[in-house]
């Protein structure tokens, strides 16, 4: 197991319909060490990439990117969810259905943050079904930047989204890969 697996192993709790907690060192408290890990390996997985740009997308992916943009050394921009917020010109928008809340969300980037020069890696904590993702990619599409990698925390390998992406061709590194789960017992197997 590596540092990320024995963590999830320590102290994610296994919740009914397939949701897996980690809200105690990822996604509310968050263990900066571990992000700082997870940067460090992010680093070395996607060496020799030419990436001057890390996009995620709010809330959860936000402290994650930051400190792996550290390693990288680059800017962070984060796909805003709300509708209302005071966002100047022109914006790039995709729609994202949420798998915890099941809802809809329109995610907004702002033309002047994202160019057809960015060389982008996506950074976000979890994928599941692949929906998150597929609208981050689909932004940078837009704005005719090039997807150089995919950085993700915990993969849940027996949702559909891992494949889907990694058959899509991009260069897909999750930390994790959680490919069942019992939350009866609790138990996690890893890939
Ligand atoms: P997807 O769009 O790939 O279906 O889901 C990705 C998003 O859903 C992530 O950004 C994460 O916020 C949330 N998510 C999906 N599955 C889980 C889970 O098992 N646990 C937690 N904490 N979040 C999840």
């Amino acid at each position: 197991m590596n540092f990320l697996e024995e963590k999830i192993v320590k102290d994610g709790i296994v919740k009914e319909g397939n949701v897996l907690k980690v809200d105690s060192f990822l996604n509310h408290q968050m263990d900066i060490d571990l992000f700082n890990k997870m940067g460090e390996e992010w680093k070395k997985r996607f060496e020799g990439k030419d990436i001057n740009k890390i996009l995620t997308i709010e809330a959860s992916g936000i402290g994650i990117a930051c400190i792996a943009a550290q390693h990288f050394g680059v800017p962070v921009v984060f796909a805003k969810k709300a509708k209302s917020i005071n966002l100047e010109g022109e914006m790039y928008t995709a729609e994202v259905e949420s798998f915890i809340h099941k809802n809809k969300n329109q995610v907004i980037v702002a033309k002047k943050f994202l160019t057809e020069d960015d060389h982008v890696l996506i950074i976000d904590d979890f994928l599941a079904n692949g929906c998150a993702l597929q609208g981050l990619i689909q932004i940078v599409q837009a704005a005719g930047a090039t997807v150089e990698g995919i950085g993700i925390a915990v993969e849940k390998g027996f949702q559909q989204g891992g494949t889907m992406i990694r058959n899509l061709g991009y260069q897909l590194e999750s930390l994790a890969i959680v490919d069942d789960m019992d939350h009866t017992t609790g138990e996690i197997k890893f890939r």
